[in-house]
């Protein structure tokens, strides 16, 4: 097996010879892979000493994230936690801080996994996703099931950007079988803008209940315009319960996972 370290975008273009290659940023999923026999490349290719792909700027109305970015570096740079606190919040629950120091967002979101927490905020957040050839996709179309995503094999992601939004209120919760380096058996994040008690605007998704993060659209809808009462959250709660697609595996049952969504909304309630 191959390992090359281009120093450009165009050096790493010319090592995409072939089907049986593969692009590395922090390794923390794709190693894993290799390990377990999932894929077995003959070239990976590392992007990690090409400067193009280390994007990191904030110019007050969007953010844009190279490819190359570690979580480590999203949470020491100011605006993560300043203007998209939910992003800052989902991303440090990610792994260790010795994951944290390797692993990148992007990598997050080629793994493509319902379970990716880092994702759960971008979907949140309404993120973007830009191609090598100039392309740019919403993340959740980006996304298209546990794994899959809209990308050739000579193309690869350079950026992520979001932009900024106004909320009043933020929630994230991680749900796993112990509190830190644990993949959830599900997760929520909830966007608010509240004025008084009527809700102007909301956003809410959960993550490892579907194919890929789940944004419960009709949910939101439903509930703006309306008052934040206890009524509404447990008429939002029984939404949730129809609306998400859990699976039975070694992490939790699926009607585990159901009703852990539908207590999860109550959440909500400290907001009242
Ligand atoms: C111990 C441990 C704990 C973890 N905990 C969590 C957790 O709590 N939450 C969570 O969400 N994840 C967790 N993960 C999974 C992993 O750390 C994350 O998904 C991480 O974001 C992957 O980033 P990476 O840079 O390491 O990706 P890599 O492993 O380098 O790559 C992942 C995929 O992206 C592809 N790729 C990389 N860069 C590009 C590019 N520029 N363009 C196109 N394709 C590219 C690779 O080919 C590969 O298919 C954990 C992993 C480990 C080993």
């Amino acid at each position: 097996m191959n390992f090359v370290i281009p120093k450009s975008e165009r050096e790493l273009k010319n090592e995409f010879s072939d089907d049986k290659c593969v692009l590395m940023a922090g390794g923390t999923d794709l190693l894993v892979k290799m390990r377990l026999g999932r894929i077995k490349p003959e070239k990976i290719i590392s992007t990690l000493k090409i400067p193009t792909l280390h994007a990191l700027g904030f110019d007050g109305d969007r953010i844009t994230i190279g490819a190359n970015v570690t979580y480590s570096e999203l949470l020491d740079f100011k605006p993560i936690k300043e203007e998209f606190p939910i992003l800052y919040d989902a991303i440090l629950t990610v792994g260790s801080p010795q994951i944290r120091n390797r692993a990148t967002l992007v990598g997050n979101i080629v793994n493509a996994s319902p379970a990716g927490d880092g994702l759960l905020a971008l979907y949140l957040l309404d993120a973007s996703v830009e191609l090598s050839d100039g392309k740019s996709y919403a993340i959740s179309d980006f996304i298209t099931g546990p794994g899959k995503i809209m990308l050739d094999q000579r193309q690869y992601v350079k950026n992520v950007f979001i932009q900024k939004s106004e909320w009043t209120h933020r929630y994230f919760e991680k749900v796993g079988q112990r509190t830190s380096m644990t993949i959830s058996i599900a997760s929520m994040g909830i966007l608010l803008r509240l004025d008084g008690k009527r809700i102007d605007d909301m956003r809410l998704a959960f993550g490892s209940v579907g194919p890929t993060v789940l944004r419960m659209y009709e949910v939101e809808t439903f509930a703006k315009g309306k008052d934040l009462n206890e009524k509404l959250l447990d008429e939002m709660s029984s939404m949730v319960f129809e609306k998400v697609k859990p699976i039975d595996d070694v992490r939790g049952s699926a009607d585990y996972r159901r009703r852990l969504c539908r207590n999860l909304i109550y959440r909500m309630t400290e907001f009242l």
